[in-house]
């Protein structure tokens, strides 16, 4: 049987030379090499020709480090070692460098304590250190992010404060807008009810309604306004059908009354008839309108209500006629009596019978008065039943309206009547028209002005029209009545006008001549100080 195969020392030596750990045995106090691993060697740049020399010599650049100074202390002095991380120059492929090692001379004794080896073993942490020096990089560079971390984060918490602060306005704000909320939505269901309670009463009272949209021009009506216009309702109508249905005589005006409204603001009434489009039947309707304005204040729509006044224009129609017909059968025998009155007078003139002949003048003063308040009612029904035509002619309105001067004060010279003719203004219009225009706002001037005041008449030319006024020092005329002066059979209510003669008619019939003419009728008037009256018609 052969014995397992015993390795000597040094076979054991050169077997842990080549392991991976850096192992040096030092003997004497002259730091003699007895033995270096590989990897020893390694760290020293050098090669096996070391072993057996003193380290200062073997690697001289230690030379004048602290190391060989060491281990001679460990050799003197038996006590073990032990450095971390420390720096050793080194010449590695002829180049000096610093590395840094984790090391150990462990002093190895006999049994009788006499240094026998240093036992040197070392690890290489350069690389290692180079990662800490990194990690320690990092480390400096996580702390000022920390901080600055830290100071966004006081940011952060003051902003989260402000922000706190801010989300309680905006709940404060939020509980309001749903008070808010609640109230509107109380009101819409309000106006829901007070809206369907319109349209029943719409619907009740046969009311059609129309709605313009001021920018297109576009018409949406009611069903029921179809029908006044003799349309069926689920025929579309648009303006121009609809402007078309309305009578030739009322057309132009309505349409151009539509447009003022919408250009000016203004409220919009009307009184014309429509021949249906289907049908062809004629009514008589009223409308009114007024312009709305969206939330900027821009014109948005143009709308109203539209009412069908047949039949109550027909009964206005029939009390014409009557008046019509009961005024013309009362002026044939005024006519006459007028006529024998005047002759009266000229007989009692001439017998001398001054009594008589100053009875004759008051009585056809009276006949007079009489005359022209049936004219007044003649007139009226022939404008309502538009048998009013006008007779147009070339005049001078200076010229006229001086007439009328003279003969008013030929019947009664009670005012002073100032008028002073500048140049002439030639019109083209009804003369015997405009003459009874004239004529009744002097005689209302002198009517409703006492005795001995000045009327002061003027004619002038402005804008393309010629503008006649007449100014009285009277009692004046309130804004509420200044409104409805121009209504037919309207009368201001008061004790003084109780006690003068009058119908109301006077200033309607006027003002519809001069509407006739394309003019404007108006009043200026302050109570107890005087009222001016004016109107204007264009010059061709
Ligand atoms: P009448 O004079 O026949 O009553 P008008 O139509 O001419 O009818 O006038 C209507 C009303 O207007 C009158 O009743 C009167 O109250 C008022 N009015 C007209 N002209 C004047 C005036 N110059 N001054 C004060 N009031 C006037």
């Amino acid at each position: 049987m052969t014995s397992p195969l015993q390795l000597s020392d040094q076979e054991i030596l050169n077997a842990l030379s080549i392991s991976e750990f850096a192992v040096a045995i030092y003997t004497s106090e002259e730091i003699i090499i007895q033995y270096a691993s590989d990897a020893m060697i390694g760290f020293w740049g050098k090669d096996r020709n070391v072993i057996g020399k003193p380290l200062s010599e073997a690697v001289p650049e230690l030379v004048g480090q602290e190391f060989i100074q060491l281990l001679q202390n460990v050799w003197k002095t038996g006590v073990t070692y032990h450095a971390k991380d420390t720096p050793a120059q080194l010449k590695i492929d002829g180049k000096l460098k610093t590395y840094f090692y984790d090391f150990t001379y462990r002093a190895v004794k006999n049994e009788a304590g006499e240094m026998q080896c240093i036992l040197h073993t070392a690890t290489d942490v350069t690389q290692l250190r180079s990662h800490s020096e990194q990690i320690q990089f990092l480390n400096e560079e996580l702390t000022v992010l920390n901080e600055e971390l830290g100071s966004s984060n006081e940011e952060l918490s003051s902003s989260i404060q402000e922000y706190a602060i801010v989300n309680d306005a905006l709940n404060e704000t939020i509980s309001e807008l749903n008070k808010y909320k609640t109230d509107l939505e109380s009101l819409n269901k309000e106006l829901t009810k007070a809206e369907e309670m319109l349209r029943f009463s719409i619907d009740a009272a046969k009311i059609g309604t129309w709605f313009i949209d001021v920018k297109t021009r576009e018409l949406i009506t009611s069903d029921r306004l179809k029908e006044l216009f003799g349309f069926y309702p689920n025929e579309e109508m648009p303006l121009n059908l609809f402007v078309n249905q309305i009578s030739d005589e009322y057309r132009d005006n309505v349409a151009e009354a539509i447009e003022t409204s919408i250009e000016t603001g203004l409220e919009y009434h009307q009184t014309y008839s429509v021949i249906g489009f289907r049908d062809q039947r004629l009514r008589w309707v009223s409308a009114s309108g007024k312009l709305y304005y969206d939330s900027e204040g821009n014109a948005a729509h143009f709308s109203g209500v539209i009412m069908d006044i047949t039949e109550q224009k027909q009964d206005d129609m029939r009390k014409n006629d009557f008046i019509g017909m009961v005024s013309h059968e009362l002026k044939t025998p005024l006519t006459s009596l007028s006529a024998y009155v005047q002759l009266m007078e000229a007989k009692s003139k001439k017998s001398g019978d001054s009594f008589g002949s100053g009875a004759m003048a008051k009585a056809l003063l009276q006949v007079n008065k009489m005359k022209s308040m049936i004219n007044g009612f003649l007139n009226i029904s022939r404008l309502e039943s538009g048998k009013i035509h006008l007779e147009k002619q070339q005049f001078d309105l200076n010229q006229l309206i001086i007439e009328i001067i003279e003969e008013s004060e030929f019947v009664s010279s009670t005012h002073i009547i100032d008028f002073e003719p500048k140049n002439t203004h030639i019109v083209h219009a009804d003369r015997d028209k405009i003459g009874n225009v004239i004529l009744n706002l002097l005689s209302n001037a002198m009517k409703y002005s006492d005795d001995g005041k000045t009327i002061s008449i003027a004619c002038e030319t402005f804008q393309g029209k010629v503008q006649v006024s007449i100014a009285d020092q009277g009692k004046g005329i309130s804004q509420q009545d200044q409104v409805r002066l121009f209504d037919r059979f309207y009368r201001v209510d008061n004790m003084d006008n109780k006690t003068i003669s009058g119908f109301g008619i006077g200033l309607y019939l006027s003002a519809e001549i001069v509407n006739r003419h394309q003019g404007e009728m108006w009043v200026e008037s302050e109570l107890g100080k005087g009222s001016q009256f004016f109107f204007n018609i264009p010059i061709k």
